[in-house]
């Protein structure tokens, strides 16, 4: 068997070879299997018994988010919360303790305080920068350690080897949405799982939303499947198919936007009324070295903040903008340029640098073109 990089890998997989099928796995969408008789009724065989637990068409895009994430397993969710939320649920129990990164995705905060804390588990925010606070946070009855590198919004590195060594026999879960298989594999950095939001990069056309949990170890695959199973996760075969599109082009959209991302960062560094340029590529980036290690490539996907405080300075800045879009989701096709608001989503260490906040994304524009809609929106500042 010749060995393939990840690029071409990402677009060999899942393509049979025996004159019977077309070159991507079939959209196989439905509920109902037929068994062929009373005995393998009975016996439920596998794989295939019922929609809701997929069909081959959802075995072929795991089969190929395992190749792309080094994992054993892989589970497809709804979106990347439900992917979030299956992880944490799955190592919740009354009497419980989980420790969650204060930077994680905002929605994953918002389901550790208002859901399972109402189901008499314990979640401790904490700093992703401070591995030593980490250790101490540890309790005997600490079940996971939750992350994600760099962090929403602020775009913190953490430690991940050195967390994987503080957490011990702790299963430790990365939202790995940003590396997105491409730039980081938690998993062969010692991580038991790692998450991503494959509305983002994977399917990478702002086209549908869905969700993956990616595994290592016999029983966190069993402990997350029956969780799995038990909720019913349930994803569409269409969508499944609009994913397993986006995984064929995945590297070369990656490696594309993220230049631009650099380029942009390095324009929007240049100008005046910018503060920082917060990007984890960029050596000024506090923990960049913690990138170097760590990760093989960047996403097109960075903040920065501004030396204006006032609110409509940003409402003229984003609405002199004509090609940049003012969305939610990222990794699409189309570049975005999103107001953050980070200080209201941190409860263990405050964030509270002045100015306004925003977050790029690159998508697959010229960048000489995305390059003049800022200069539109920094005009209509310095005209304002
Ligand atoms: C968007 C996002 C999610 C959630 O994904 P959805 O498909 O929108 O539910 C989770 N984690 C990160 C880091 C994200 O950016």
């Amino acid at each position: 068997m010749v060995r393939l990089t990840p690029p071409t890998e990402a677009v060999h997989l899942g393509r049979p070879k025996d004159g019977t099928r077309l070159v991507n796995p079939a959209t196989e969408a439905g509920s109902t299997v037929l068994f062929p008789d009373y005995a393998s009724f009975r016996a439920r065989v596998r794989p295939f018994f019922y929609g809701r637990a997929g069909t081959p068409t959802h075995r072929a895009l795991e089969a190929s988010l395992c190749a792309l994430e080094n994992a054993e397993a892989a589970r497809l969710t709804s979106c990347g919360l439900s992917a979030c939320t299956l992880v944490l649920q799955a190592f919740a129990e009354r009497g419980g303790h989980l420790l969650v990164a204060d930077n994680v995705y905002d929605p994953t905060r918002y389901f550790c305080v208002h859901e399972l804390s109402r189901l008499g588990v314990e979640v401790t925010f904490f700093d992703p920068l401070d591995m030593s606070a980490l250790a101490r946070a540890i309790r005997p009855t600490t079940r996971l350690i939750f992350c994600e590198t760099p962090g929403s919004l602020t775009f913190e590195l953490t430690d991940l080897p050195a967390l994987i060594a503080v957490a011990g026999a702790i299963p430790v879960a990365v939202d790995n949405t940003w590396g997105a298989g491409v730039a980081l594999r938690p998993l062969d950095l010692g991580a038991a799982i790692s998450v991503q939001a494959l509305t983002k990069y994977v399917a990478g056309h702002s086209d549908c939303l869905m969700g993956a949990v990616m595994m290592r170890g016999a029983g966190v695959i069993r402990q997350i499947a029956q969780t799995a199973r038990s909720i019913g996760h349930s994803v569409s075969a269409a969508d499944v198919a609009l994913v397993h599109r986006g995984l064929r082009t995945l590297h070369t959209r990656y490696a594309q936007q993220g230049e631009t991302g650099l380029r942009l960062a390095a324009f929007l560094a240049a100008q005046p009324e910018v503060a920082a340029v917060i990007h984890p590529a960029r050596t000024d980036h506090p923990q960049h070295a913690i990138w170097l290690r760590d990760f093989g490539a960047v996403a097109g996907l960075f903040a920065f903040r501004t030396r204006w405080t006032d609110e409509a300075m940003s409402a003229r800045f984003i609405d002199a903008m004509e090609l940049f879009g003012l969305g939610y989701s990222w990794g699409g096709f189309e570049s975005l340029l999103l107001p953050t608001f980070p200080a209201d989503c941190r409860s263990a260490v405050p964030f509270t640098p002045s100015g306004a906040m925003f977050r790029v994304s690159a998508g697959l524009e010229s960048v000489d073109d995305l390059t003049d809609d800022l200069k539109r929106g920094f005009d209509a500042v310095r005209a304002g």
